[in-house]
């Protein structure tokens, strides 16, 4: 219906932090309530308090387009891939490393063509990166998307290798025999790093991390997370950090309804945490939190501002003339304002703070606060805090046997196609936060993804990836040889359906955190027999 904008093939489009209905386009045929992953299109009629601002923005985004379309430009068309010319006897088969967003769109957009074949390996049992161990548990609509994932894992050609990692039971030169093309969808493992003193502190860990620990990651479930004190200090303002200051001043009866780690829950239940501090080292109009987020921040939690920080916010509201960045200032400029002397506050509170550059983190053995320098000034000023969490963004990190570029921490490529020197490398292709860096949403993998399989289909159908080596049926045998606990699509599915009954009426899932406890349940899962086995690596 044209309603949605901007739409791929209008400016913006990649950038947008939310999509907009034309009310006049509109028709209310619902199609995009029902199309929508992730539940987050609606009837207004039907939007909670906490939504309701975004009538406003909705509406603010049309008025001055009395009524018509928004221009539409034709500078970014929608990139689809071309047709694949199968090879008599050798359909096109492509191994993805990760199973993340990238990853599935990724396979996704391959497996809309005839015959092609998908082989998704992931170093985890359990699959969907980031979704499963990046989003926060109280976003559980966003986690819905792994439903449209797993109907991506039923179509015919696609199959999971869990719990195998490229790298140590498989190199890149094998999988290569074994397939055309290896595509890199692994996203960006690390965190980037604060170079300041006391970084070694107990106390002090990466906002990630915390994350992954909340998000029952099994590499995190050891993370010490002293939460006996009354203040924790974030670095950094970006939608990483609003996650975790909400989990961690949340009510726990509410995240008792989640898919948050127990371990989690009762460490949260034990908390003694009444304040996060949100510091940023620029000003308010700068904040790296989305407008989005920031009103899902709070319209859920307590956030307030210093007289100081609110000062700023007027500042930079009088000279903003960007409308998402005024959005966001008229919604800063009207939280509440806290000084020393205020009321005591009756429940754990976010407080955010504006041109506060880290110096050093203070404290004899663990963390007794950090000190910052008042950006554009001379000035220093410490914050008494009990733990402090930086949140500076993530990293991309080596792939073994592919170029990488250390500035940039990403797999060089051209429209992810990898490059080494500017030279294509035969087979090898990224997608999502290896290829261009940690930025952008769960949906911007898609168009992402969509751009290295149009360039993998087109070298394909060029001649330009080598025939295989091998059978069809020698991969499985060979990932059995080398990894015998390796986990399949049934595999996952046992593991999923013990997790939510395990939650039983309350909860989406109760996870299992404990790779042995993970495969234990995959090995439930009903055995393929050896004829379906040969079919599946036919891919029929
Ligand atoms: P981010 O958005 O890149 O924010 C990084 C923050 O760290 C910025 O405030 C940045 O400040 C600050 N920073 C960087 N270097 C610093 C330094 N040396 N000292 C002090 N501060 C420093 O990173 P993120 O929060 O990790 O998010 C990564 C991506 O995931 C983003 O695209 C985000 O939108 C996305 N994400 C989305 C959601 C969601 O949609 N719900 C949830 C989580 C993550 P400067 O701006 O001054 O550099």
């Amino acid at each position: 219906m044209n309603c949605i904008h901007p739409s791929p093939d209008e400016p913006g489009f990649a950038t947008a932090e939310m999509l907009y209905i034309d009310p006049d386009a509109c028709v209310d045929c619902g199609a995009c309530v029902s199309a929508c992953p992730v539940g987050a299109i609606g009837p207004d009629t039907r939007l909670t308090e906490n939504q309701l601002p975004f009538i406003e923005l909705n509406a603010a985004f049309y008025p001055k387009r009395e009524g018509k379309l928004p221009p539409t430009s034709k500078l970014a068309p929608v990139l689809e891939a071309p047709k694949v010319n199968p090879r008599a006897g050798d359909p096109l088969t492509v191994a993805i490393v990760g199973s993340g967003p990238a990853a599935m769109y990724a396979a996704d957009e391959l497996l809309t063509q005839r015959g092609v074949r998908v082989n998704v390996f992931e170093k985890l049992p359990t699959p969907y990166g980031l979704v499963r161990a990046g989003v926060a548990p109280d976003h559980q609509s966003t986690k819905r998307i792994t439903r449209l994932f797993d109907r991506m894992t039923r179509q015919t050609g696609f199959t999971f290798f869990l719990n195998v990692e490229v790298g140590k039971h498989l190199t890149h030169a094998e999988l290569l025999e074994h397939h055309h093309a290896v595509l890199y969808a692994v996203g960006a493992p690390n965190d980037r790093r604060l170079d300041i003193d006391g970084m070694d502190l107990a106390n002090t860990a990466t906002a990630t991390e915390v994350v992954a620990w909340f998000n029952g990651h099994p590499d995190f479930v050891g993370l010490p997370v002293d939460l006996s004190h009354e203040r924790v200090v974030i670095v950094g303002n970006g939608n990483v950090a609003l996650d975790v200051a909400r989990i961690l001043t949340a009510d726990p009866d509410t995240l008792a309804r989640t898919d948050i780690a127990d371990h989690a829950l009762a460490a949260l239940r034990r908390s003694k945490v009444q304040e996060v501090v949100i510091a940023a080292r620029r000003g308010p109009a700068q904040s790296a939190f989305t407008l989005p987020e920031l009103i899902g921040l709070t319209s859920a939690c307590d956030v307030v501002l210093d007289a100081a920080d609110h000062d700023l916010v007027i500042r930079d509201l009088a000279h903003e003339s960007d409308p998402l960045t005024r959005n966001k200032l008229e919604i800063l400029s009207k939280l509440p304002t806290v000084s020393a002397t205020s009321a005591p506050h009756t429940r754990p509170r976010i407080r955010l703070a504006y041109q506060l550059t880290p110096r050093r983190i203070v404290g004899q053995g663990r963390v007794a606060g950090i000190e910052f320098g008042v950006t554009g000034t001379d000035e220093h000023r410490t914050v008494a805090a009990g733990m402090v969490l930086t949140s500076i963004g993530y990293r991309g990190k080596a792939i073994p046997a592919l170029p990488f570029d250390e500035d940039a921490a990403v797999v060089p490529n051209a429209g992810g196609r990898v490059l080494d020197n500017g030279v294509p490398v035969p087979g090898a292709y990224v997608a999502g936060w290896i290829k261009r860096g940690p930025t952008g949403f769960i949906g911007t993998n898609k168009s992402c993804a969509a751009e290295t399989v149009h360039n993998l289909v087109e070298d394909y159908n060029r001649g330009q990836l080598g025939d295989r080596v091998h059978k069809p049926g020698a991969l499985d045998k060979l990932v059995r040889g080398r990894r015998p606990a390796v986990v399949d699509a049934a595999g996952w599915r046992a593991i999923d359906a013990a997790e939510i009954a395990r939650g039983g009426e309350d909860r989406p899932r109760d996870k299992f955190t404990r790779v042995d406890d993970m495969l234990a349940a995959a090995a439930t899962a009903p055995k393929p027999t050896v004829g379906q086995r040969l079919l599946s690596a036919l891919g029929r």
